[in-house]
């Protein structure tokens, strides 16, 4: 794709993101991931998690997605099923009937299943941000909104910045005696966060900074599985930072073994996510901001998680 920022590349997101043009290149997306990941074979080991009477099952899609699949003993629900049909063969298989989908926003490898789930359950309900324009939806979400599926009970936060109108959800952990649970689509990653495609860095900073301010316990279920790489970006950044170094170890093992990586936790994202530490001195300091007034001020921080987004876009990984 053309460089971001680009002309040609806001004509081309123009029309991934607003037209149908964007449902062929996720076709071409899903082929992809197919060749290089043929006979049901997957980016990671699929691995269930069990809380108590609660299931959550990361499902990888894709080259790197997650959509999830969260079952009780009353109902289950998947959070961006992308690519339907594996989605679907293992709902299937293991004789499961969602009762509703929850959309985080628009992008086509997020939102591509909709119209397949749709027509496999025909009483299932879509849901998607009101500002987002998620294709296909049956019901749409706005902040604080709460969603109660079986014992789970999910509220909506309005997190633009990736997208005009995404959103997050949130489980609400208590009644499987476990913290709660956030799905955060593509506005957090282990260690990293999404593009701002669709809003100011201001915008974005205001997102992260409405989960950063969770609580610490809350686990944390990403769109993709970035770790690796967002993790050695991390530790480029900022080499004083123990923790990014630590994770990065772990991140390695897991991922040597096709294991995921997540969940990690608020607490967790706090001390190593670069984009979660604008105001923090090692940081400052890998931007070269030697001068700010302290506290340091949004818009300030603003600019610094513009200048990480720039440097991690032009970072060489390591492979
Ligand atoms: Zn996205």
């Amino acid at each position: 794709m053309a460089k971001e920022g680009s002309c040609l590349f806001r004509i081309g997101y123009f029309f991934y993101s607003r037209t149908r043009i964007g449902q062929i290149y996720h076709r071409r997306d899903i082929a992809k991931a197919r060749e290089k990941y043929p006979d049901g074979k997957t980016h990671t080991t699929i691995q269930p998690f069990q809380y108590g009477d609660l299931t959550i099952t990361p499902f990888p899609i894709l080259l790197d997605n997650y959509s999830y699949i969260l079952r009780d003993s009353k109902s289950a629900v998947i959070v961006d099923p992308g690519d339907p049909e594996p989605v679907i063969k293992y709902l299937k298989d293991n004789g499961i009937s969602p009762e509703a989908v929850l959309v985080t926003h628009k992008h086509w490898d997020h939102s591509g299943g909709n119209t397949a789930m749709k027509q496999a359950y025909p009483n299932i309900r879509i849901y998607g941000g009101v500002h987002d324009n998620v294709n296909n939806v049956t019901d749409t979400v706005k902040d604080l909104d709460v969603l109660p599926f079986g014992d789970m009970r999910f509220t909506v936060h309005f997190t633009p910045g990736h997208t005009e109108g995404h959103v997050v959800y949130l489980l609400d952990g208590a009644p499987f005696g476990m913290s709660d649970s956030l799905f955060s689509g593509d506005l957090l990653f282990l260690g990293g966060c999404g593009r701002m495609f669709e809003a100011a860095p201001l915008v974005m900073l205001g997102s992260l900074d409405k989960v950063s301010n969770l609580k610490g316990d809350v686990l944390v279920w990403p769109g993709h599985e970035y770790a690796n790489d967002n993790l050695d970006f991390a530790c480029h950044l900022d080499n004083s930072n123990e923790e990014s170094k630590n994770k990065y170890e772990w991140v390695k093992s897991q991922r040597e073994k096709n294991l995921c990586t997540c969940p990690s936790t608020i607490e967790e994202e706090r001390s190593y996510n670069p984009f979660l530490r604008t105001a923090e001195p090692g940081i400052l300091e890998a931007v070269k901001v030697t001068e700010f007034e302290q506290p340091v001020t949004d818009e300030t921080r603003a600019k610094i998680l513009r200048e990480i987004r720039t440097l991690k876009d032009s970072y060489k990984y390591k492979l």
